[in-house]
């Protein structure tokens, strides 16, 4: 499952992140998923579930946000909604060629953490 190995990696880079700072606990991360990059949001959040699960960071929640790619006519210069399943690249209203821009990203772009000292102190 891609989404599984994905969620693993998200989380050892939070993870590396943290530490990186001093002990601390993942309370949210935040993923940029672009609609190219071929990630099922969903699937996503319940590997990720399934990787903090029964750990230290079990908490933690995964927030996705959603990237849709832009198609452009480099012709007449028309910005279309990608209809879902269509990967023709030509535009409807003058059959010229279509730029996708965007769409593949794939980015942990915030994650917010717990200092340890801060739990103590409380
Ligand atoms: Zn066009």
């Amino acid at each position: 499952m891609h989404e599984l190995s994905l969620a693993t990696e998200i989380y050892r880079t939070c993870r590396a992140t943290i530490d990186a700072r001093g002990p601390g606990r993942l309370d949210s991360a935040r993923v940029a998923i672009g609609e190219l990059a071929a990630v099922e949001p969903e699937l996503l959040v319940y590997a990720w579930e399934a990787v903090v699960s029964g750990g230290r960071d079990a908490a933690a929640r995964l927030e996705v946000e959603w990237h849709p790619a832009r198609q452009t006519c480099a012709t007449c210069g028309e910005v279309m909604e990608r209809a879902p399943g269509n990967w023709l690249r030509i535009c409807p209203t003058c059959g010229g060629p279509v730029q996708v821009a965007g769409g593949d990203e794939l980015d942990v772009i915030d994650l917010s953490y717990t200092p340890d000292e801060e739990e103590t102190a409380k």
